[in-house]
């Protein structure tokens, strides 16, 4: 049975050219696993702490040379000799070690990367891909098994906005999502051919082509809905059936242009106090068909979300994104007072696999839907598609068809789907 011989860890560039944390743990056969970690741009309020050196003097601040002494000098030197089967302790002890709500001593970038190559690293040596690995790692954990059945459907995120782009979109991302009736391998191909069309659209309107930071189109555009529309062109163009072949979604992230009690979206001339924004989100549900609707809401408004799910749960999937930060507390809360359906699940928000995979399980217990997600800043390690395939999440959330960073994940899929899971 192998140990642990050696963990160390380094600064990368990610896919929006900020440093990130990479580590390698080998093995003392000699085997080694690699893992880096995302981070995300539009950060809700409650997510646990990413440490950064906050040194003008080096990579403009953005440096992660603090982590990476935590990883190397005092994570690690602990770790030696240790099994890499031993993810549960592990966790536990780095969740103890840490010894805050929200990770601010060691940051969760610095826990994250050690819990990742745990997986990893027990994956190899139980001779298992990382989707098995993971799946039974649940079980154990968690005493309940979950079928091995599907590539979870793949949510296409085609235009950018918000804190994604330097367009004039308030939404932040305009989503299609193929029908979870077809095969992975297909939703692919219909999310990669409506990519090219839609961009086709966009260039007969003389609208800007280039991509944003989750591979999505970038235009300014009158409104946010014309957004919608240009989409529900591209799909008519296509000869795809709405609400059959193919479903449209929004991430709103509607706490990044809330303020002063008033959401301001170009789509009317005044900022909108809560009740009459909730009508127009409403509306643009029931018009546009919309499947899935992620942070439509304040990320403090729980009185508000709890009105919107009464109105529109039975028809959508309402995802608490900010709201929620992969925090079982937050869930727990949401759960009680009827909040939302759905949680969009990023490890980093929380810290370790450990953590997040008891996420899942609150979720899966009380009949809540799971969205596994990447961060907009992301680094070509795939590591999030087989977490999704690992624990069946409801659908995957890794941006556009588009962008190395992107395509490294959905690609992924293709294999495991391809090799694996026919
Ligand atoms: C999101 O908001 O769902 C997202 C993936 O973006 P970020 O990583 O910037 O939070
Ligand atoms: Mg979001």
């Amino acid at each position: 049975m192998a140990k642990i011989k050696n963990i160390y860890a380094y600064e990368i560039i990610d896919s929006r050219s900020f440093p990130t944390i990479e580590g390698r743990l080998v093995l003392d056969d000699g085997r080694s696993v690699v893992s880096s970690i995302p981070s995300g741009t539009s950060i809700g309020k409650y997510e646990a702490l990413e440490l950064r050196d906050n040194d003008k003097s080096r990579w403009d601040g953005m440096g992660v040379s603090q982590a990476i002494s935590y990883i190397n000098n005092l994570i690690a030197p602990k770790l030696v000799n240790a099994s890499p089967l031993k993810q549960q302790e592990v966790d536990s002890w780095l969740i103890k070690a840490d010894g805050t709500k929200n990770k601010s001593n060691l940051g969760a970038n610095v826990t994250l990367v050690i819990s990742e190559l745990m997986v990893k690293a027990g994956a190899l040596e139980s001779g298992l891909p990382i989707f098995r690995y993971i799946n039974r790692l649940y079980e154990q954990i968690f005493k309940t098994k979950i079928p091995l059945e599907k590539i979870p459907a793949p949510i296409f995120n085609i235009i950018n906005g918000g804190k994604h782009a330097n367009n004039n979109l308030d939404f932040q991302e305009f989503q299609i999502i193929p029908s979870s009736s077809y095969s992975f391998s297909k939703a692919y191909e219909m999310g990669v051919e409506i990519f090219h069309e839609l961009k086709r659209m966009l260039e007969y309107r003389n609208a800007n082509v280039s991509v944003g930071e989750e591979g999505g189109f970038t235009p300014n555009l009158v409104t946010n809905l014309d957004a919608i529309e240009i989409i529900i062109e591209t799909l008519n163009q296509k000869k795809l059936q709405l609400g059959v072949d193919i479903f449209t979604g929004l991430d709103i992230a509607a706490s990044h242009f809330y303020r002063d009690n008033r959401y301001y979206v170009k789509d009317k001339s005044h900022p909108m106090k809560v009740d009459e924004y909730m009508d127009f989100v409403k509306d643009l549900v029931k018009k546009y068909s919309i499947l899935l609707l992620e942070d439509p809401l304040n990320q403090d408004d729980w009185e508000n979300w709890h009105k919107l799910n009464e109105s529109l749960s039975q028809e959508i999937y309402l995802i608490g994104d900010d709201l929620l930060v992969t925090n079982k507390e937050r869930l727990e809360r949401a759960i009680r007072e009827k909040s939302c359906g759905t949680i969009l699940v990023k490890p980093n928000q929380i810290g370790t696999i450990l953590e997040t995979l008891s996420v899942i399980d609150t979720a899966r217990k009380n009949n809540f839907n799971y969205v596994v997600s990447h961060r907009s800043g992301e680094t070509n390690d795939s590591f999030i598609a087989d977490f999704a395939v690992g624990v069946q999440s409801d659908f995957v959330k890794f941006g556009a068809p588009s962008r190395g960073e992107r395509v490294a994940k959905y690609n992924r899929l293709w294999q495991i789907e391809r090799e694996e899971l026919k």
